[in-house]
């Protein structure tokens, strides 16, 4: 048993938990942190920072093609995907060398192993104690006041094609192929398969994308999805959407997969499985606890991150918000702020920046049009093109279908979303958070002087338009 009593345990050392303890020793609190593989979680070494690495070389490798366009011939050039997942590795190790530094320089007592949370006992009337075990078996009680999980999440599989990590693959396992497929299918149009497909496609590879639903991407607006699916058809991207597969349409061989789709039977090297991920709620020890969980198994918690047990909250992935990396860490701080009564706003879901880091990038905040006449908004959409903005056509010529829209509610005036694909959007979106922020009108947008030439322009010029008095469209 640990000899210190913590203000809090942090279960679960992801983007949500690592960046909560260093909220909770800004705040002069003794501190644990409970992680069974490496600081830095999904995000670090299995999401965000890895994709992203490998999407750079996608890009560098999109310029190095296309560099004639740009009047660079380059007559010879050859893709090394060893260097290219060393870079990605180097780029990962950074990082995570910078997050276990600051575990020490913030105090925080880091336990590596399996928590889990124990129900009342001698040591503590309430429930809550952690009990971590060991890789060598060994195993220690960490009592504390008050508890936050931020356990995190994993890839779903198919019912009927579980995850064999040589052809059947989930996101994780692709991170780690040491060769590129030839063909490769990926099973769900969300942000993350998208993702993968706009790299492969990048890197030469040919892909497919198979989408139960009506549409790619359906998080965001049916413009966004149509585009940036234009976008990936011209690059050579295959998509069958409406295309629910069944246990007859695969047939995973030694070395590769069928996949039968229209009554066509198509092989492929590999198969990402992207439909989606589950909460890493199973095994922690909920059942000591009155933590109630929703029919998809996230804990349910109030505005404040709080479980039906007051003193222990949660974070992150494992309540299934918007699994954003950005987003655990504002639940993670609104929690520790509210645990140690630093009176803290909730969690405001409409003002938090959604990014797709494919080619060309997409970004969003708040509703789009088709959510808001769900609602039964009385809302209205001002758009301006790419086109129109002079840093967008240096950029690229030949890639200006990209677009920034924005959506306001006629009752009030308010602005209710933004979104826009082209360009470093993914940037540009921080903009709009900030605006969000501070509660910003479209006509102060409009005449905040923008850098000239710069892809933000495209930001003043929607303000200037929604007030009926734009330069350039
Ligand atoms: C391929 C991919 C790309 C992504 N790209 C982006 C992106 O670009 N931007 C973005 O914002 N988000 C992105 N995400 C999502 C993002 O990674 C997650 O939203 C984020 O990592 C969630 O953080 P978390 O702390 O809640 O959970 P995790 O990062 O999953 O961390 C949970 C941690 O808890 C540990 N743990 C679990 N159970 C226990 C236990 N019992 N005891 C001890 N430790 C435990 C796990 O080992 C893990 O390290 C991506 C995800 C994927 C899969």
């Amino acid at each position: 048993m640990s000899e210190q009593q913590y203000d809090v345990v942090i279960l679960g050392g992801g983007t949500a938990g690592y960046v909560s303890a260093i909220r909770a020793s800004q705040l002069g609190k003794k501190v644990a942190l409970v992680e069974q593989a490496l600081l830095g979680g999904t995000c670090l070494h299995k999401g965000c920072i890895p994709t992203k690495a490998l999407l750079k070389s996608a890009e560098v490798m999109h310029t190095i093609t296309h560099a004639s366009e740009y009047g660079v011939d380059v007559d010879d050039f050859k893709l090394n995907f060893s260097r290219i997942q060393e870079r990605k590795a180097e780029v990962v190790n950074q990082m995570f060398n910078g997050v276990n530094h600051l575990m020490k320089y913030n105090n925080i007592d880091v336990f590596n192993g399996i928590g889990r949370i124990l129900g009342p006992s001698i040591f503590s009337p309430q429930s809550g104690t952690i009990s971590v075990e060991f890789e060598d078996g060994e195993s220690e009680l960490i009592p504390n006041k008050n508890v936050l999980i931020c356990t995190g999440s994993t890839p779903v599989s198919l019912p009927f094609l579980p995850f064999d990590h040589e052809v059947v693959l989930s996101s994780d396992d692709i991170l780690k192929l040491e060769q590129l497929p030839n063909k490769l299918a990926i099973i769900g149009g969300g942000v993350i398969g998208l993702e993968f497909a706009s790299m492969m496609t990048d890197f030469n590879v040919e892909v497919t994308v198979i989408e139960a639903g009506e549409r790619i991407l359906p998080t965001e607006s049916k413009h966004i999805a149509k585009s940036l699916k234009k976008e990936l058809t011209a690059r050579g991207v295959q998509f069958f959407e409406n295309t629910h597969l069944t246990e007859n349409d695969v047939k995973v061989m030694d070395n590769h997969i069928d996949i039968t789709i229209n009554d066509k039977t198509y092989t492929y090297d590999k198969l990402l499985v992207s439909i989606g991920r589950k909460p890493n709620t199973d095994d922690i020890g909920l059942n000591n606890t009155k933590i109630k969980l929703s029919e998809s198994n996230h804990i349910l918690v109030n505005d404040f991150q709080q479980t039906e047990d007051s003193h222990i909250y949660a974070a992150g992935d494992c309540i299934g918000k918007l699994q954003l990396a950005h987003v655990g860490s504002k639940e993670g701080i609104t929690a520790i702020d509210h645990m140690f009564e630093q009176q803290p706003l909730p969690v405001d879901y409409m003002t938090m920046p959604k990014c797709v880091y494919t080619q060309p990038e997409i970004a969003s905040i708040g509703m789009h049009l088709d959510e808001a006449k769900a609602q039964n908004i009385k809302a209205r959409t001002y758009k301006v093109p790419f086109k129109a903005i002079g840093k967008a056509v240096i950029e690229d010529t030949n890639n200006q279908n990209g677009f920034c829209e924005v959506v306001i509610d006629q009752d009030n005036d308010t602005v209710i979303g933004l979104n826009m694909i082209g360009p470093h959007v993914t940037e540009l979106i921080n903009e709009v958070s900030l605006f969000q922020f501070m509660n910003g009108s479209t006509l102060e947008l409009g005449l905040t002087t923008h850098a000239h030439p710069s892809l933000s322009e495209v930001l003043m010029e929607l303000g200037l338009k929604v007030e009926n008095r734009s330069i350039h469209v």
